[in-house]
């Protein structure tokens, strides 16, 4: 069986991510989506609460599980049988960020294969981090994210 993984923070999930999760569910048997706990970046939801939306926006999908993981990418991999590393690409800024953690993760994992799929044209300029920016200053949000998502930031924009 092949089995695919995508890591990524998801602080939320967004229409970008969604639309790769989506393809990639087309493309392999399984498809484990790994929100990473301890991204160093600074997150406005919790681990649970990261798995939950991404469970959510997923669950119509049976080829797809949602797990939390820490540490490294390649062990988190080698932990569920995966043999495959997909990551999303947009075409500002992710190419060489994506590139050198390939290296890395090659190093580590040789056996494990990347495979980008490259972002949507109508997502390629959306990230978490503008999301939240604009959803903190108050911006319309609706058609970037499932609906849930948007409930969630507008609940914690408010409780802020
Ligand atoms: P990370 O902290 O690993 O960058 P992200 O949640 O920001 O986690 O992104 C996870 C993956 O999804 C990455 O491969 C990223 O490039 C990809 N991604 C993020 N936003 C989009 C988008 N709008 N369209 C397509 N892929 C995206």
């Amino acid at each position: 069986m092949t089995t695919a993984i995508y890591p990524g923070s998801f602080d939320p999930i967004t229409n970008g991510h969604l639309d790769i999760a989506v393809r990639a569910a087309r493309l392999f048997e399984k498809l484990i989506i790994g929100v990473y706990a301890t991204p160093n970046k600074h997150l406005l939801f919790s681990t649970e609460e990261r798995v939950e939306l991404v469970k959510k926006a997923l669950a119509h999908l049976p080829n797809v599980e949602v797990v939390a993981f820490a540490g490294l990418t390649v062990n988190f991999a080698k932990k569920v049988n995966a043999q495959t590393l997909v990551r999303g690409l947009r075409m500002s800024g992710d190419f060489e960020r994506e590139f050198d953690m390939a290296m890395m993760n090659r190093r580590l994992f040789p056996e494990l294969e990347l495979v980008c799929l490259m972002a949507n044209p109508e997502y390629q300029f959306l990230s978490s981090g503008l999301l939240k920016e604009a959803a903190s200053l108050g911006g319309n949000i609706e058609t970037l994210v499932p609906k849930h998502v948007a409930d969630a930031l507008r609940k914690k924009v408010a409780e802020r």
